[in-house]
């Protein structure tokens, strides 16, 4: 059984103190690369499927958390505001909403931008009692990969499907293994705001949207956000302990409490339905799934370093120094010291998913003599050809080491 705060620590991918406070790790410069990786692929693959990207606060107060209904139904899951700055009362956001609902609000919309997205890696909080803290599986800060999409009441099914496809490409180039999806209901405790119409409404949307995407699903009633029902993507710890990783959700709630509007084809104000989801989770949560996954050896194209180069002695110091000068797209490093048996060793401690091996023979002729993390042991090439080869398979988010 791997357990990911144990291996976590032995890669140097993230530590915390008792100093610093329970549930609040920091990432090391190993995790800080490869989260750094990954945030950057989300980014993009967002980018390239029509998100904007918007920075927002952690923080703001009370009446907009009361707005949002948080303060009302999610209160014990929130830090006690700060005290006051001045006479401005501020409290430690538990959610992007709010933010995201501004952004919208910015400025007057129109029927054309529909459906206008918005995404962000934003901070968030939890009180979480200490005694369940461990790891990042269950922090008090948390960078969510989160989005929003305003559209029209007919655009909410095609939206909901084209999010479930994002998340499944996502989750291949992650590596995620999931383990389950279900259907997050409301049940009859009073936790749930409280309109029948919009809850049917939603939950036949999801419905709808999880069919035409051919995914099997199980309804989890009483597992709802409060204001609606959610499609929810499990992933399985090592110790069975089931998790929601990512998450689409229908909101018909938050633009009215929000006064959101546009103006329609027929110059009317109609209300936008609010889209909520995630395609990986929280960086934190992510991370401790991929770290057990893996078992530590991740995808090239986030392993914190990507290529280690060793010259088999000094007098192969120069070439292999060459080696890591042509080699700056890549997360590089020059290991000169030590055995060379030591150094192979500590490479695959590490996981680093190449290794160049420098000698005489390749020295002499510009070559390179690579190894896989996987054991596969490659003849000498040149070092462009080797180099070149390295970067095709992590552009291509590949997951094996020869693309
Ligand atoms: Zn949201």
């Amino acid at each position: 059984m791997i357990d990911h705060r144990k291996l976590g620590r032995e890669l140097e991918l993230f530590d915390s103190d008792p100093l610093a406070g329970a549930g609040l790790p920091f990432w090391l410069p190993a995790g800080a690369a490869a989260r750094h990786a990954v945030e950057e692929y989300l980014r993009d693959l967002e980018r390239r499927n029509g998100y904007q990207h918007v920075v927002s606060p952690p923080l703001g107060r009370p009446e907009l958390f009361r707005l949002s209904r948080h303060l009302e139904h999610f209160a014990e899951d929130m830090f006690p505001a700060l005290s006051s700055a001045g006479d401005d009362q501020l409290m430690l956001r538990p959610s992007l909403c709010p933010h995201h609902a501004l952004v919208y609000r910015a400025r007057g919309r129109s029927h054309r931008e529909l459906p206008l997205r918005i995404a962000e890696i934003g901070q968030m909080f939890r009180a979480e009692r200490s005694g369940v803290l461990g790891g990042l599986s269950r922090v008090r800060v948390i960078a969510l990969n989160d989005g929003h999409t305003f559209c029209a009441p007919d655009q909410v099914v095609d939206e909901v499907g084209r999010e479930l496809r994002l998340i499944r490409q996502a989750h291949q180039a992650l590596g995620v293994r999931v383990s389950g999806v279900r259907l997050s209901l409301r049940d009859g405790s009073g936790r749930f705001i409280d309109d029948d119409a919009m809850w049917a409404r939603a939950e036949e949307v999801l419905r709808c949207a999880l069919k035409d995407a051919g995914v099997g699903y199980e309804d989890a009633p009483g597992e709802a956000a409060f204001y609606g029902p959610k499609i929810d993507i499990q992933v399985r710890d090592d110790a069975g302990r089931e998790q929601t990783l990512s998450t689409v959700q229908v909101d018909y709630d938050k633009p009215q409490r929000f006064d959101l509007s546009y103006a329609a084809a027929d110059g009317s104000r109609q209300v936008p339905v609010m889209i909520h989801r995630s395609l990986a989770g929280s960086m934190e949560r992510l991370f401790a799934h991929l770290i057990e996954v893996h078992a530590g050896a991740f995808p090239a194209w986030y392993s914190p370093v990507q290529l280690a180069v060793l010259p088999v002695a000094p007098d192969h110091d120069a070439a292999a120094r060459e080696m890591l000068s042509a080699s700056a797209g890549l997360r590089a490093e020059l290991w000169a010291e030590g055995s060379l048996g030591a150094r192979i060793r500590q490479a695959a401690l590490r996981r680093i998913p190449y290794v160049g091996i420098i000698g005489d023979r390749e020295a002499s002729a510009g070559q390179v003599a690579l190894r896989l993390r996987d054991g596969r042991e490659l003849p000498a090439q040149g070092v462009p050809q080797a180099l070149d080869r390295i970067g095709r398979v992590i552009d291509l988010q590949s997951s094996d080491l020869l693309g």
